[in-house]
């Protein structure tokens, strides 16, 4: 098991320095997924399905897979009037049709969920090619789902996957209620949830998400839910029952899940070693290197630096005296430089070790007027965003009945489903 990561990290009078972290904790990346393609040889051409390998181009993909020079020239050529080959992406399915002379019978690389590119002689046998960018044929249904965290699933990921969904799901249900509940740190054994949302249904492969509409979450006995409207003119976003926002200024935390805080905020904090009384400015979490940080709120990137100390360090700026900083990152996202605008919950760089840390592990910090405060604390006495509008109310009643509905009958099923297995 790992043991604590924290972070032994204290700052001068003017500002970040000197971060010690202390840490024995490694976690290792998750190794890539294979990217393995099928072939499919017929008579006279061959069928090839698989995914985009990681830091591939378009050019190299096909020419890997047996695609003539000219054929590959020719096919980069119809289809950047279209798509930018530069945005193809890993992991993404891809279909070449050839020859056993390298020429194109057709090609399809998706997109998105929502669309994918098709590459076609204009006429059996002819050298111009015609390229498109389609919608991919889907249909959208309402389902529901429910469950409930026990020894058997030990994890909200856990849990959704023994009710059918999965991680995608898990981590639109965490982002809805991450203003009320810490998700790295307060999921318990007997915590349920509930959920309405929308599914996307394709003959070819597993089914894609759309919104969420509704959803319950029952913390330590405590009962959050939240109900997907949108106000006139504004955007689409989430309530609870009496149509009170459930959006907070700050996140409860800067990762999406699962790690676990292993250094809380302190003025006086008693250096274990050296039992002298030294502060903590910031929460430290233990996460793995890869996982994901994102804002806490919305602002502007004041700096994206690195130092010997701090490692590469994101300073963020908000309104009402705010800045966020962000310590250790293995990497920034895209994007993240000075001066750029950035949403409350966008991706800003990934958990690293960098600086003087011996262990993956974000350290949080938070000021207030140029202040260190406790971000746990903020979190905590932040008024929630604007309520539905009470000429609204009458619409958003109507919504959050038919919502609460669903949840209820998903509740019942999952509770169906338990007596049938345990029969
Ligand atoms: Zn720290």
């Amino acid at each position: 098991m790992a043991t604590v990561v924290r972070c032994l990290s204290w700052f001068t009078q003017r500002g970040l320095l000197a971060v010690v972290c202390l840490a024995g904790c490694h976690a290792e990346a998750p190794a890539p997924a294979a990217l393995n393609a099928d072939i499919f040889l017929s008579p006279d051409t061959a069928l090839i399905r698989g995914l985009v390998a990681p830091s591939t181009t378009l050019d190299e993909m096909l020419r890997a897979h047996g695609l003539s020079a000219d054929a590959v020239g020719r096919l980069i050529d119809a289809a950047r009037a279209v798509f930018d080959p530069r945005r193809m992406r890993a992991a993404q399915p891809f279909l070449i049709e050839r020859t056993h002379d390298g020429g194109l019978r057709q090609f399809e690389y998706e997109i998105d969920a929502a669309s994918f590119l098709r590459v076609t002689p204009v006429a059996l046998g002819a050298e111009a090619l015609r390229a498109e960018v389609l919608p991919i044929p889907r249909t959208l249904e309402e389902a529901a789902a429910a469950g409930m965290v026990d020894d058997a699933t030990p994890s909200l990921f856990q849990a959704m996957d023994a009710a059918g969904e999965n991680a995608e799901l898990t981590m639109a249900l965490a982002r809805i209620f991450a203003g009320e509940v810490d998700f790295n740190t307060e999921v318990q054994p007997g915590d349920r949830f509930a959920l309405a949302f929308e599914r996307f249904v394709r003959p070819d492969r597993p089914p894609t998400y759309g919104a969420i509409t509704a959803a319950e979450f029952i913390n330590d006995g405590r009962l959050i839910r939240a109900v997907r409207f949108t106000p006139p003119g504004g955007r689409p976003d989430y309530f609870d029952e009496q149509g009170r926002s459930l959006r907070r200024f700050l996140l409860r935390s800067p990762l999406k899940f699962e790690p676990r805080i292993t250094s809380r905020f302190s003025l006086r904090r008693l250096h274990p070693v050296l039992h002298t009384t030294r502060a903590h400015r910031g929460v430290d979490y233990g996460a793995p290197t890869g996982a994901p940080v994102v804002a806490a709120a919305g602002g502007t990137v004041v700096s994206a630096t690195y130092d010997s100390a701090n490692g590469r360090m994101v300073r963020l700026r908000h309104a009402g005296g705010y800045e966020s900083y962000y310590l250790h990152l293995s990497a920034f996202a895209a994007g993240i430089r000075r001066g750029a605008r950035i949403d409350q919950g966008q991706a800003i760089g990934r958990v690293g070790s960098t600086g003087l840390a011996t262990g993956p592990h974000l350290h949080y910090g938070l000021q207030k007027n140029g202040r260190w405060v406790d971000p746990l604390r903020e979190h905590r006495n932040m008024p929630p965003g604007d309520p539905v509008p009470s000429t609204a109310m009458e619409a958003f009643r109507a919504a959050r009945d038919g919502a609460l509905e669903r949840l209820s009958s998903a509740h019942a099923s999952a509770m169906s489903a338990v007596v049938t297995t345990s029969n």
